[in-house]
């Protein structure tokens, strides 16, 4: 006899790093994590009839031995006491997470158990998508991807025509019902939260507060976890506030070219605009305010320097961006010891992340390779990097402000011109240190769907697996560069006469075997060096 379908038990254990942090260590205490998963709950309409909480050890020994008593404990009781295990989140921070995930995988089918998280996975939902995404063996076996990603792609258009939902979680302010048109309707307990924060923001509070302010007060997104100021910059610009539904880049519309009302509007039009508008204008150049700031600039980093080896004399290749008198960026990898330079495009970042997607989908289910790479991008979603984010998200405008202030009390004559240039030079510093590092902060998604996509092109079936529109294409820089470390030994570059000339022919890949993955992956980010000023110059030829 199987437990009813609307039990349910939570699982929380506290990481060896959760119990070092000090700092923010409510943040993913066992408390807060079982807080999470009971909102989850009801949100699920489920009854909760147990909380397996695992103890973690302080002492590194013991530690190490990673036993999971509470987990089997969990795993043995599903299908008998309950039928849904709620978890907080996949262990980010051991190997074995992947095992554990497995393990997980097996017993839910084997009980016809149920498995959701607080990042948003659902197994009953997302059915072939949750496995794919968690059996990170299935997303590398390439004819089943192909195959699935033909299967996702056709379903999702046919629900495009109808305006219906495409999968994953409802967005915050929609459940889904279908007694309606189109299958949602409004949350209302969630859409009064959603009008009290765009009226906050509207009247000046920044992001950072009204997170704060939702979070204390137990609001979670729809996916049970907490607002992060990024996260809620874009969610107050989604069109399903007034009622439409975005599919892609645009708004699913009728015949007439008219947006679908999908649903009775959350906030009117008009407020839509002026919520917007107040988060841009925090971004307005204190400098001239009349203009806004160009979008963020693009920091130029390589994708794979460190990786590149000189075919003549087997030393580093090192990273050279370089800006042209008409403002376009382009770059250049050299080898400097090699007279005249040894110069190659960074096209050669295209091919060999092609070459190493092709390497991705021929690897075989349950590749250890396999498993350093989905470890890699589920350790993305580190929430330290994700309150980092949201701090400097919240201090940029700030400081700008600061230099708008500075500005006018040098109009006023209360700053004298040496003072206001040091100040002015001091904030442009900060600000310029912090965009940096935010370039290298991930974004937050509370969604593993781009490992599905990894190795699937763009919407166009012909497509490339790394040209405009593919999932790769869309991956921060950072991510990709991770991967790229983790499935390549190194490449070797072969000299031609010139810079452009033979990118496939003159690159070879030496890729990771299942032996050297692990030890590949840990590598200190910068092997050979950096990149110089006084090199520039280079390039030009
Ligand atoms: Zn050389």
């Amino acid at each position: 006899m199987g437990a009813t379908q609307k039990t349910a038990a939570i699982y929380v254990r506290r990481s060896a790093a959760d119990e070092r942090d000090t700092d923010d260590s409510d943040n993913r205490s066992h408390a807060r994590q079982e807080r999470d998963c009971q909102a989850l709950a009801e949100r699920h309409g489920l009854t909760v009839v147990e909380v397996y909480r695992e103890k973690v050890g302080t002492s590194a020994s013991r530690f190490k031995t990673n036993r999971r008593p509470q987990l089997e404990r969990a795993l043995e009781d599903m299908g008998t006491k309950f039928r849904t295990l709620i978890v907080w989140a996949v262990d980010r921070q051991t190997r074995k997470g992947l095992t554990e995930v497995g393990l997980m995988l097996d017993r839910l089918d084997e009980v016809n158990g149920r498995l959701i998280t607080n990042c948003g996975l659902d197994s009953e939902t997302q059915g072939d998508e949750f496995e794919l995404i968690y059996g990170i063996k299935a997303s590398l076996a390439r004819s089943e991807t192909e195959k699935l990603a033909k299967r996702v792609r056709a379903g999702k258009d046919e629900q495009r025509i109808r305006g219906e939902h495409l999968g994953g979680p409802q967005p915050f302010g929609w459940v889904r019902n279908h007694d309606t048109p189109y299958g949602v309707s409004i949350d209302y307990d969630a859409a009064s939260v959603i009008v009290d924060m765009i009226d906050r923001l509207i009247e000046g509070a920044t992001l950072a507060e009204t997170c704060r302010f939702l979070n204390d007060a137990g609001h979670l997104t729809s996916t049970g976890g907490r607002w992060a100021a990024s996260a809620m910059s874009q969610f107050v610009r989604s069109v399903h506030l007034i009622g439409h539904r975005r599919y892609g880049g645009s708004v699913a519309t009728d015949d007439d070219g008219q947006p679908i009302e999908v649903a009775e509007p959350i906030i009117s039009q008009s407020k839509f605009a002026r919520v917007d508008r107040a988060l841009v204008a925090r971004r307005l150049n204190p400098a001239d305010p009349s203009k806004p700031t160009k979008a963020r600039r693009k920091i130029s980093t390589s994708l794979v320097g460190g990786l590149l080896r000189c075919g003549d004399c087997g030393g580093g290749m090192t990273f050279h961006p370089k800006t042209n008198k008409s403002g376009d960026t382009y770059a250049y990898y050299a080898c400097l010891d090699c007279k005249p330079w040894h110069a190659v495009n960074s096209e050669v970042e295209t091919h060999v992340a092609r070459q190493a997607l092709l390497f991705v989908a021929a690897l075989e289910p349950g590749s250890a390779i396999a498993d350093e790479v989905g470890r890699r991008m589920l350790s993305t979603f580190s929430p330290e990097q994700a309150t980092r984010r949201s701090e400097i998200e919240d201090q940029l405008p700030i400081l700008q402000n600061r230099m708008s202030k500075f500005r006018k009390e040098n109009l006023n004559g209360l700053l004298d011109d040496d003072e206001y240039q040091r100040l002015l030079d001091e904030a442009t510093m900060k600000i310029n240190a912090m965009r940096g590092e935010l370039a290298t902060l991930p974004e937050v998604k509370s969604d593993l769907g781009i490992l599905l996509d990894l190795t699937q092109a763009s919407e166009d079936p012909d497509g490339d697996l790394v040209g405009p529109g593919s999932a790769w294409a869309a991956m921060e820089h950072h991510l990709k560069r991770e991967i790229l470390r983790v499935l390549i030994d190194e490449i070797t570059i072969e000299r031609r006469p010139k810079p452009l000339d033979d990118i496939e022919g003159r690159t070879i890949i030496a890729f990771a075997t299942e032996d050297n993955v692990v030890q590949l992956a840990n590598r200190p980010a910068r092997r050979r060096g950096y990149s110089t000023p006084n090199v520039m110059a280079v390039a030009a030829g």
